[in-house]
């Protein structure tokens, strides 16, 4: 698989050169050369497929030769080892689950599936290399986790001071071993600027090999479009269009989902919904795309003011604002309209939604009322018990925590603390 960056800046590159780079040094994306069809074979297969059956697939046709099915197969199957679930929550309206693996969110599939990619690579050279990522919340935790006790790799993972929940903080401070946490007196916006420094920093990088493993890593988005593929082909059976809600932040499960349909999956629309933090939702109305620095919600893993795969989205469709205005729609909800889905279906329903996957819901509900007809599946993306303070508060006591979680939560903190500086980060790093 060949990779060129979205800035069009910078060479050409292979998959694994583009899985260790991270960003391209032009500080565009990666993006897939060509983004192959799968065979009318494989959507004809699909329904009989287990989840690791149609992710060897879509991988094996995505990344070509680059690596060898076999190897494919151990990787795909030792990192997707926990299940998902597909959970009916009214009528027409569906939650995929994506949150039953070890850090709960969804962002596991990314981050197992891209640490075995990169042992896999590394396995053949004799290097250190140190991953540094910029986490809102999940994408942290769940990053180190891939990565703990892989020899040869350091991860450093840098947070909001005060803007995660108490759970993700423990879940990022408390894991040791090879991974350390900065906790950065800033919002995430800094923490994403001074990674994005710090890989283009030419004296840091004479001491560390640095590598990116949050969402911009295109290896963390392969895994996310498999699920779209399993969620349609346990649904379409009855004929009914299949759209998806993605409750988005950074916007790489929907850029997951863009890839799915590009290979051929018939997704009939797809939803882009977002809290308070609503630049794409406004980008959609008015096709001016204006960052903006991000405020908080009760949905944090999603307060991005500058989504940084919106130029996928815009490369997956050669740039035209009318093509992803025919596929895609906005909608954005405030913290009042996300806890009172969050009651309202849990007393209807007795389901429990984190704030993000409530923020789906309402996307799919909402896009539902003019769509009549259409089957609607939003993207679970965290268990409830992963946002205990808010979910707590805003359902009474309703929570019961699992026991990994309660494990983490009496571990003592372990953070080194930092201003919002690139000196003093690469004073950390060069130590
Ligand atoms: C990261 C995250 C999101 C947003 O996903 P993106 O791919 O960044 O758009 C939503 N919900 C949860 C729980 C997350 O951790």
């Amino acid at each position: 698989m060949n990779l060129y960056s979205t800035n069009k800046q910078s060479p050409e590159v292979s998959f694994e050169e583009a899985v260790f780079k991270g960003l391209p040094d032009d500080n565009g994306l990666y993006m897939p050369k060509a983004i192959p069809a799968l065979s009318a074979k494989f959507f004809e297969g699909l329904e009989d497929m287990s989840f690791q059956e149609l992710a060897l697939d879509v991988t094996d046709t995505l990344i070509g030769d680059e690596i060898g099915r076999k190897d494919l197969e151990k990787i795909i199957y030792d990192a997707m080892n926990f299940p998902i679930e597909l959970h009916q929550v009214e009528d027409n309206i569906f939650g995929l689950e994506l949150f039953h693996g070890p850090t709960l969110a969804f962002k596991d599939f990314g981050a197992r599936f891209m640490s075995r990619i990169m042992g896999h690579f590394l396995e053949k050279k004799q290097k250190e290399i140190t991953i540094l990522v910029a986490t809102s919340g999940d994408t942290g935790s769940a990053v180190a986790h891939g990565f703990l006790g892989v020899p040869g790799i350091n991860v450093v993972i840098l947070y909001p001071s005060g803007k995660v929940s108490e759970i993700q903080e423990k879940q990022l401070t408390t894991i040791g071993q090879n991974v350390k946490a900065l906790e950065i007196d800033g919002t995430f916006d800094d923490c994403q600027r001074m990674v994005k420094q710090a890989f283009l920093d030419k004296e840091l990088n004479t001491v560390r090999h640095f590598t990116s493993a949050n969402s911009i890593n295109i290896a963390r988005l392969i895994p996310q479009s498999f699920y779209y593929h399993y969620a349609w082909s346990m649904l379409h059976s009855d004929g009914k269009p299949v759209f998806f809600c993605t409750p988005s932040g950074n916007f790489g499960n929907l850029c997951g989902g863009l890839i799915a349909k590009k290979m051929g999956l018939p997704i009939d629309h797809f939803v882009a919904a977002t809290n308070a933090n609503h630049i794409v939702p406004d980008y959609l109305l008015t096709e001016k795309f204006q960052p903006k620095p991000s405020v908080k919600t009760i949905s944090n893993a999603m307060d991005v003011g500058n989504p940084s795969n919106f130029p996928r989205v815009q490369a997956l469709y050669g740039g035209s604002y009318d093509k992803i205005n025919r596929d895609i729609s906005g909608a954005w909800y405030t913290d009042a309209q996300t806890s009172q889905a969050m009651k309202e279906v849990f007393e209807k329903e007795e389901y429990l939604l984190c704030p993000h996957s409530a923020i789906g819901y309402l996307g799919a509900k909402d896009y539902l009322k003019n769509h009549a007809g259409k089957t609607g599946v939003f993207l679970a993306t965290a268990h409830p018990a992963k946002f205990y303070d808010v979910v707590d508060k805003v359902l009474g006591g309703k929570v019961e925590i699992p026991e990994v979680l309660k494990e983490t939560m009496a571990k003592p903190k372990n953070s080194v603390k930092m201003e919002a500086s690139l000196d003093a980060l690469k004073s950390f790093l060069m130590n």
